[in-house]
């Protein structure tokens, strides 16, 4: 068993705040700071201490509470360095094929541009027993990916691939739940593909509970992601402009 836990909780409307727990080291790294009072209510209320911050990228709505966790908590901020000044009360810059350790645990940063072009993702081969996990922010959703704000079809291609690669069983840790929406336009784009049909009928049942459809896992989205499952940059791009305007 693998002395990782991960937790997750509702942030702002729809981001998801993220915690991994080492219970050998003690060490709590928040991923993202949606939203500084509801990461520490959540802290508290498993008797964690935070002690980490990893920044996916510099959107304020994964960086907001990076300044006040850090007066509170004296914590350690790692985040993407590409462009200097973004990550706000940043101690550690990393880029995509640097690692480091978490406790005893490796942690590979990937680099996937697209919706900006410094973010980051952060993949724990070991975060559960017989999975991995990949915290994503915002370059995939369940069903969907990130808006263009600041990379090309191309790089947002490469960055799908790059997580296409990870294996099929790792957990993607998104950052907003967007799946329902993001279901309305797949089944557009896809309305013959029956794992898709299936799969939307499973979240809108976890939706109707109250519960998230995240994680995922790199299988699903094989089966049923419009932009993991584009074949080329271009497509990509066409899909993604559909989307826009859906
Ligand atoms: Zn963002
Ligand atoms: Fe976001």
């Amino acid at each position: 068993m693998s002395s990782l836990e991960i937790a997750l909780f509702p942030c702002l409307s729809d981001n998801y705040g993220l915690l991994i727990h080492d219970r050998d080291s003690g060490e709590t790294a928040a991923i993202d700071t949606p939203e500084a009072a509801k990461i520490e209510a959540a802290c508290e209320a498993r008797g964690w201490k935070l002690s980490q911050i990893w920044n996916t990228h510099h959107h304020a709505d994964h960086t907001g509470g990076n300044i006040t966790l850090k007066q509170n908590h004296g914590l350690t901020i790692t985040g993407p360095d590409q462009i200097a000044g973004r990550i706000p009360g940043l101690d550690k810059g990393v880029s995509g094929g640097d690692s480091f350790l978490f406790g005893e645990h490796k942690v590979d940063v990937i680099f996937t541009p697209g919706h900006t072009q410094d973010h980051i993702i952060y993949y724990v081969a070991d975060a559960h027993k017989g999975a991995g996990a990949a915290f994503v922010g915002d370059t995939i959703f369940v069903l969907g990916c990130g808006r263009l704000f600041e990379g090309s079809p191309e790089d947002m291609f490469g960055s799908m691939a790059a997580i296409a690669k990870l294996p099929e069983s790792t957990k993607l840790y998104c950052a907003h739940e967007y799946t329902l929406s993001n279901a309305d336009f797949a089944i557009t784009v896809e309305p013959n593909n029956q794992d898709l049909l299936d799969y939307v009928a499973r979240a809108k049942a976890l939706r109707e509970l109250g519960k998230p459809t995240v994680p995922t896992t790199v299988a699903i989205e094989k089966l049923t992601n419009p932009f993991m499952r584009a074949k080329s940059a271009k497509r990509l791009g066409e899909i993604r402009a559909a989307k826009d305007s859906f």
